[in-house]
C-alpha cells in the first residue's frame, strides 16, 4: 500500500478538529444523551449548559474525571471550524441567532462531506488501480468544490447522491484489501467478543459492532474498520498502525494505552492517559 498522497496532505490536515477556531457547534447542534456520556439529555439546537459565552467548555479539564465519554469521543472532521469561518467574523450562531438553525444544518452537511473526504484520501493510498485512483481523485475534487460553496448553496446539495458514489468506490477499494468481498454492507455483531490475540490480518470489520470487543495483542494489519462501532473496544498494547479506514472518533471511543500503535494520521486521546 502507498502512503497518503502528498497532494492531499493539506486537505487531510483541514479534516482535523481545531476547537479554538470554532463556535462550539457540536456542543449546540447535536442531540445528546446522558447515557452516551454527555452531561445531560438535550435536543439538537440547544446549547450544552457547560458551553461558555466564548464557546469554551467550562469542564474541559474535567471531562476525563467526569467520564464524559461522548464529549471526549466526538470528532467533527474539521467541520466545526470550517463552518464557523464560512459564516465569517461576528456571524456565529449566537450573535446571528435568526440564522442559528441554518448554521447547524450546514455544519451537519459539512461534517458528512468531510467524513467522506477523510475516507477517500485514505482510499487513494490503498489501491494501485489507476482507474479507481482517478475516480477517487474526482470524488475528492467534487468534495472540495461542494464544501467551498456558500452556506446557502451547501444546504441545496444532493449529499445522498454523492454518498452513493463514495460508498461504491470505498466498497471497491475494500474488496481488494480484505477477506470478505461483499462484507462491506453486512453488519456483523462482535459485541464483547474476546479475539484472544488472534491473527486478524485483512479481516473485514466494516460496519461491525465491535463494542467492548477484546482486540488486545491481535494482528490487525490491513484489517478494515470502516464505520465499525469501536466503543469500549480494548485496543491496549495493540498495533493498529497498518489497519485501514479508522477515524479519530473510533479511536477516542475505544480503550487503548501508551503502547497502542495508531496509523500516522491519528493520535492518542487524552482519555488514555494513565492507562
Ligand atoms: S464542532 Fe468540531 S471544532 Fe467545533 S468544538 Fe466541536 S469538535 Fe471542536
Ligand atoms: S460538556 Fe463541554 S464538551 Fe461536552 S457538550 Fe458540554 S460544552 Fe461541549
Amino acid at each position: 500500500m502507498n502512503g497518503i498522497d502528498g497532494n492531499y496532505a493539506e486537505l487531510q490536515a483541514k479534516l482535523k478538529i481545531d476547537c479554538e477556531k470554532c463556535s462550539g457547534l457540536c456542543c449546540v447542534a447535536l442531540y445528546c444523551m446522558k447515557t452516551d456520556g454527555f452531561p445531560a439529555n438535550k435536543d439538537a439546537g440547544i446549547p450544552c449548559k457547560h458551553l461558555e459565552n466564548d464557546f469554551r467548555c467550562d469542564i474541559h479539564s474535567k471531562l476525563v474525571s467526569k467520564n464524559m465519554r461522548g464529549c471526549l469521543a466526538y470528532d467533527c472532521f474539521g467541520a466545526g471550524q470550517k463552518v464557523t469561518q464560512q459564516y465569517g467574523c461576528g456571524m456565529d450562531w449566537k450573535s446571528a441567532s435568526n440564522q442559528a438553525g441554518e448554521i447547524f444544518q450546514v455544519f451537519l452537511i459539512v461534517f458528512q462531506l468531510h467524513q467522506m473526504a477523510w475516507y477517500l484520501i485514505e482510499a487513494l493510498s490503498l489501491t494501485f488501480d489507476e482507474y479507481l485512483k482517478s475516480d477517487i481523485r474526482e470524488l475528492i475534487f467534487q468534495n472540495e468544490q461542494m464544501t467551498a460553496q456558500r452556506p446557502q448553496e451547501i444546504l441545496c446539495l444532493d449529499v445522498e447522491k454523492y454518498r452513493q458514489k463514495v460508498n461504491q468506490t470505498l466498497k471497491e477499494v475494500s474488496e481488494n484489501i480484505t477477506d470478505s468481498p461483499s462484507g462491506y454492507v453486512k453488519v456483523k455483531d462482535f459485541f464483547g467478543k474476546d479475539f484472544k490475540r488472534a491473527n486478524l490480518e485483512g479481516k473485514d470489520f466494516s460496519m461491525s459492532l465491535m463494542i467492548a470487543a477484546n482486540l488486545e495483542g491481535c494482528n490487525l494489519c490491513h484489517a478494515n474498520f470502516l464505520g465499525a462501532d469501536m466503543r469500549d473496544a480494548n485496543i491496549k498494547n495493540t498495533d493498529l498502525s497498518q489497519s485501514v479506514f479508522l477515524t479519530q472518533m473510533q479511536i477516542n471511543s475505544a480503550k487503548g494505552n501508551i503502547n497502542t500503535k495508531l496509523p500516522k494520521n491519528l493520535s492518542h486521546p487524552i482519555s488514555w492517559q494513565g492507562l
